[in-house]
């Protein structure tokens, strides 16, 4: 999916990165190789590259066009951005911002910027470099932080001189939003125009929010980072590296996938490869990730 349209409502996928990931067992520390290779009649060939003996991965943002506002869901990794622990997103460029504009959004379009959570590969395009300063890539917009996500990266900062977020990446894509008084600190029950909630799903992050949009016709959940790959539908338990907290993190991701397991809500996800929109449905004693394209 690069485009759908639910009645007024659209949304275009911009994807910054695609492409096999890290080993499987370094990203997701208690997957197993049987677990796998129980779940590849449905993984292959969309999500597990069998050359690469790994998982497909993407970043993606999604850019939502209500009748009456433009709203951007992540903001990726970034252009130009320091981050010396990720060598790959290490000044990255990529064609993310021309995706953006020929989906027809220009940046002084964009009314809200809504970040899951405030990890590198999320907040990377919130600021852009202009002679030598992070201004905000989006000067007529909203950026939405949660106030539990904002206030521990800010202490971790504080707590580490600094250093603590990733390569800098509050200082240099957070910050300058909160300078520029573009920044809107929110709990759970933001929304806008009734069609766009949050779903606060702690534990990837403190503060990580699901994005839920109500369109009369579909139902549809951006994810975020609940779930970075389609095999945790079948195996909620499996975490990731990057889980802050393990135990919160698990129970969000069980409660997620059996909330939507069965029911006709579109899955979104910041990081299943293309096509990328689907459902969880059951299969068996799990639960499958089913394509909506399928
Ligand atoms: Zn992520």
């Amino acid at each position: 999916m690069r485009q759908a349209i639910f009645g007024d409502m659209i949304i275009d996928r911009l994807i910054e990165v695609e492409g096999p990931g890290y080993a499987p067992n370094v990203f997701f520390p208690e997957a197993t190789s049987e677990g796998f290779e129980g779940e590849m009649d449905w993984l292959l060939p969309h999500f597990w590259d069998i050359a690469a003996k790994t998982y497909l991965r993407a970043i993606q943002s999604y850019v939502v066009r209500t009748p009456h506002h433009t709203i951007l869901v992540d903001a990726c990794v970034g252009a130009d951005k320091e981050r010396p622990s990720s060598p790959a997103w290490h000044k990255m460029e990529s064609t993310w911002m021309d995706q953006l504009v020929s989906s027809g959004v220009h940046p002084e379009e964009v009314d809200f910027v809504l970040c899951t959570h405030l990890h590198a590969d999320h907040v990377g395009w919130n600021t852009r470099l202009e002679n030598g300063r992070w201004v905000p890539t989006f000067p007529n917009a909203k950026y939405v932080f949660h106030k539990d996500e904002f206030r521990y990266w800010e202490k971790v900062g504080k707590v580490n001189g600094g250093q603590g977020s990733q390569d800098e990446c509050f200082v240099d894509s957070v910050l300058p939003v909160m300078a520029a008084q573009q920044a809107v600190l929110v709990d759970g029950d933001f929304e806008i125009d009734d069609l766009l909630t949050l779903d606060p799903t702690p534990g990837h992050s403190p503060g990580h929010v699901c994005v839920n949009l109500n369109a009369r016709e579909q139902q549809v959940v951006m994810s975020g980072d609940i779930l970075h790959h389609p095999v945790q539908v079948a195996y909620p338990e499996w975490n990731s590296r990057f889980c802050v907290n393990p135990d919160k993190s698990r129970e969000s991701r069980r409660a997620f996938v059996e909330k939507y397991a069965d029911t006709d809500t579109l899955l979104l996800p910041a990081h299943f490869a293309s096509p990328t929109m689907g459902r969880i449905v059951s299969n068996g004693l799990r639960c499958k990730y089913q394509l909506a394209d399928s």
